[in-house]
């Protein structure tokens, strides 16, 4: 039997401001994982791009992941990949971005609706988190409307602090026609769905989006997901993802995608 190939193609290193260690450990401990392709998907907040300058560490990232190619790449593939933060809320950013690197990779996630702070920083007993959720899901359509992205990131991501950290019940059933149109655009025009499984090591734990909606993303014809850890540090690559890999199974994938200048290669689950 072949050996299966282990993939992470969702990690962040210190050019990041929220990751903790450089590529080069990264790619150590990657391959003291046996992890045969790692996608590094530094972030870059589209809305921010000069003020935080994530149009200098965003170079910065895919330079230093060029370099570790050269070093490492008889022992892993490395890709070099952004994790593009609010790509509408600043399209001319986003679109500058990915032109000023030939990337393999792009995620297109949602960290904070137009105007307002990461999910991660609301305080939730002052938020109506109805309208929240209203705001999100109508702001990723317009994400998979924009869609120069390869994959979606984290779906669901403003649970991991509603429900996961803050214990608020949400019953998202109330959104399923927002999220239908979300998932049947992004099956349309041929973009994969992440399963995000950095909320595993909750309690309880969970993947972003859920089961539901991974098989619901199947349904509505849905052919590419992508699978990534979202780890920050270099310890936390591929956590998860074996988890991941059985979930997109049950939704009935027998493939994952990974991305080689911008376009997916099939990997067996
Ligand atoms: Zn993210
Ligand atoms: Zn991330």
């Amino acid at each position: 039997m072949d050996k299966r190939i282990l993939f992470d193609m969702h990690t962040h290193s210190d050019n990041s401001p929220d990751g903790e260690h450089s590529v080069t450990l990264m790619c150590e401990k990657a391959i003291e994982k046996g992890v045969d392709i790692l996608a590094i998907t530094d972030h870059c907040e589209c809305n921010a791009y000069r003020e935080d300058h994530y149009d200098r560490s965003s170079k910065q990232s895919f330079f230093e992941i060029s370099k570790a190619q050269a070093v490492f790449g008889n022992r892993i593939r490395l890709l070099r990949g952004v994790e593009l933060g609010q790509p509408t809320q600043d399209i001319l950013a986003a679109e500058t971005a990915v032109r000023s690197n030939d990337y393999d990779f792009v995620l297109g996630s949602l960290h904070n609706n137009a105007g307002r702070r990461d999910y991660y920083y609301l305080d939730y007993s002052e938020e109506n988190v109805d309208k929240l959720l209203d705001e999100y899901f109508d702001e990723l359509f317009q994400l998979v409307t924009w869609g120069g992205f390869d994959s979606l990131a984290h779906l669901t991501y403003p649970i991991r602090y509603v429900t996961g950290r803050e214990g608020i019940a949400v019953d998202l059933s109330k959104w399923s026609g927002a999220v239908d149109e979300v998932l049947r655009l992004l099956a349309q025009k041929g973009k994969a769905l992440e399963i995000n499984t950095s909320c595993l090591k909750m309690d309880p734990p969970f993947t972003m989006p859920g089961y539901d909606l991974i098989s619901r993303f199947r349904e509505l014809g849905g052919e590419l997901i992508t699978i990534g850890s979202d780890s920050h540090t270099a310890d936390g690559i591929y956590y998860g993802i074996d988890e991941g890999r059985e979930i997109a199974k049950r939704a009935g994938f027998e493939y994952a995608a990974v991305f080689v200048k911008r376009r997916p290669e099939m990997i067996k689950l």
